[in-house]
């Protein structure tokens, strides 16, 4: 029966560290052997190669990574969730790697990966008004439960990306960086990968190389991304030099530093991350990221301005970000890019699937990006094992086919969906404050629900060391889809999104009609959070009394359909 790890139950050194300790570059002109025959060939060594190939290749399947780069190398995709820790704990545990399981918390990942990534207490938004100092009444903190075996960090993806390959390869991967795909091509019997300079051949092909693949361009599957709600585009840098926020502002009843968190300056059409990697005392780093997402049908990008100009002159419109970010120091150029949003036609196909991050993105706001990065693993790991016959599962030994697979098509489609209607929303309720501040205790609502239903399975995994509570998972279309909660969170979605949507008609206040609309919910825990009150800015689940609160009313007085499907967990006497 598993314990109920903490921090310091390090199951494994990471062999990266060891062997960069030791000076040895391990894949260093690794050349692999083109008449080898793959089980699966995986593109891209970002987060998802790399992870699934630990799994596939710790089960004994043969599998090959192919890198257009070279490692150490700058990635995006800095700031988790409580959804995007526990999943790394998840696969940690029911695959049996230990490496991804330490992503699941801020001292495994010092302890084992490097002490180059911050930590993540809370997530902060503060709501500016152009040429106006903000006030303190319009911002929110919202601090999540901290449960002993996760924790949120803010990962430096140079790092970690580096130690997760360093695993994939002691795992038994083969591995070939700066090699770009050039052609894919699937074929009834497998599959075959050309790159400059070889050819390389495989049974299923995992497309994990983002925006650019090959195997899409090939195939047709790119739409751009004509039916998304969301338009954004984005600057960005990594500085040094980051005051916290919190010797500018404070707000009376916030529980935490907003340094010890992600923070989000917000603003009519756009928002700006700041995810510190120095905010923890085990943390070595200086660095900060930064990045301006703006929509730019209000925003225009000014292309007579470099990148870093563009981005010095719009906060300058906002005195209290211009003042957060005095000071600041760029570390690396900053970077523009044009529209964010893309999207595919199909993820799925006879031997091959793609990544979420090849399927397509919407923006970062609500660090989707490794959540639906860690789901996707798990269910193409499950889906892969089963067809190679290395466990039972959803898959039938020898099947590739589309149909085999459909889950994972599914599961892309419903994450961008989900990901498009809440960001755009989100987007159309920047305009003004109060409509914002009801989203935002919507967005709190609909987070904290789906991340108790993932506890909940971690619950019962610790009651009985059963792997099945988070197979049930795969009966999902996406994981929460068919939670008890999932059709009270959709039907207020749908109403606060009709609010946004008659903004301005003249007859309704958009901001007080969500507010009132949220103030009807009888499945939120009103006396925890008063939710719809204008005042309802701040929580802090990680005070004994207010998850004390939630739970006894999970357990006691929620309506029936959460008692019974939500709260049918024990809690380890240890939480
Ligand atoms: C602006 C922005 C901010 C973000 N912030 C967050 C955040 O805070 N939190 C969050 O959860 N998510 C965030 N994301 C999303 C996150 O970056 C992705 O979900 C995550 O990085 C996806 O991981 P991946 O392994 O699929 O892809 P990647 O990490 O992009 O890896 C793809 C790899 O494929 C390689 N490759 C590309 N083309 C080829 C080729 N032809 N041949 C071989 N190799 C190739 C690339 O070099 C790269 O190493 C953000 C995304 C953006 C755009």
């Amino acid at each position: 029966m598993p314990t109920f790890p903490g921090p310091d139950d390090d199951c494994h050194l990471g062999f990266g560290q060891v062997f960069r300790n030791l000076g040895v570059t391990l894949y260093l002109s690794l050349m692999q052997d083109p008449l080898k025959k793959y089980d699966v060939i995986i593109a891209g060594s970002g987060i998802y190669g790399t992870s699934m190939a630990s799994i596939l290749a710790k089960s004994g399947l043969k599998v090959l990574i192919i890198e257009r780069g070279k490692h150490p190398r700058f990635a995006l995709g800095e700031a988790l969730l409580p959804q995007s820790a526990i999943w790394p704990f998840i696969i940690g545990e029911r695959f049996g790697i230990p490496e991804i399981g330490h992503l699941s918390h801020a001292d495994r990942i010092v302890d084992n990966i490097t002490p180059s990534c911050g930590l993540k207490h809370s997530i902060g938004f503060a709501h500016h008004t152009e040429g106006v100092p903000l006030e303190a009444s319009k911002l929110h903190q919202l601090v999540p439960p901290h449960l002993p075996f996760y924790s949120e960090s803010h990962l430096y993806r140079e790092e970690v990306d580096q130690f997760l390959l360093d695993a994939a390869i002691q795992y038994g991967a083969d591995y070939v960086e700066e090699t770009p795909i050039t052609n894919v091509h699937i074929g009834a019997s497998g599959v075959m990968v050309s790159c400059p300079l070889n050819e390389y051949h495989g049974e299923y092909y995992v497309d994990a190389s983002g925006r650019g693949s090959k195997l899409v361009e090939q195939q047709g599957y790119r739409i751009g991304a004509p039916e998304a709600m969301t338009h954004s585009r984005t600057l960005f840098a990594h500085v040094e030099g980051l005051q916290p926020f919190d010797h500018l502002i404070a707000s009376p009843s916030q529980g935490r530093q907003w340094h010890e968190g992600t923070f989000h300056h917000v603003f009519d059409g756009g928002w700006m991350w700041v995810i510190p990697f120095d905010n923890f005392a085990r943390s070595s780093s200086r660095k900060a990221s930064i990045g301006l997402m703006l929509d730019p049908r209000k925003h225009p990008e000014n292309s007579d301005l470099s990148p870093e100009e563009e981005f010095r002159a719009f906060i300058s419109r906002f005195p209290d970000i211009e003042r957060h970010l005095e000071g600041i120091e760029v570390t690396m150029p900053f970077k523009r890019t044009g529209r964010l949003q893309y999207a595919s036609r199909q993820s799925v196909g006879d031997r091959h699937f793609t990544a979420p991050g090849t399927f397509g993105f919407v923006d970062p706001l609500y660090s989707n990006g490794l959540i639906h990065t860690f789901e996707s693993v798990y269910f193409g790991a499950r889906h892969l094992l089963s067809a190679f016959g290395k466990e039972e599962g959803p898959v039938a030994p020898g099947d590739f086919s589309t149909a085999a697979f459909a889950r994972m098509e599914l599961l892309h489609r419903t994450q961008w969906k989900h990901s498009d209607a809440t960001i755009s929303k989100a987007y159309a309720s920047m305009a003004e404050f109060s409509s914002w501040n009801a989203w935002t205790q919507y967005w709190l609502a609909q987070i904290l629900f789906g991340d108790l239903w993932l506890q909940r399975a971690c619950f019962r995994y610790f009651e009985d060391g059963n792997v099945a509570h988070f197979d049930a998972f795969l009966d999902e279309i996406r994981p929460g889809e068919k939670a008890p909660f999932a059709q009270d969170k959709e039907s207020l979605l749908e109403d606060l999104g009709a609010l946004l949507e008659i903004r301005g008609n003249g007859v309704v206040d958009t901001g007080e009609a969500m507010l009132a609309r949220l103030a009807q919910e009888s499945w939120l825990p009103r006396h925890v959070y008063d939710w719809g009150a204008s005042e309802s800015r701040h929580v802090d689940f990680s005070r004994d009394e207010v998850v004390g609160a939630l739970l006894g009313w999970g357990f006691e007085a929620s309506p029936d359909h959460l008692r019974q499907g939500l709260f049918d967990f024990k809690l380890p006497a240890t939480a």
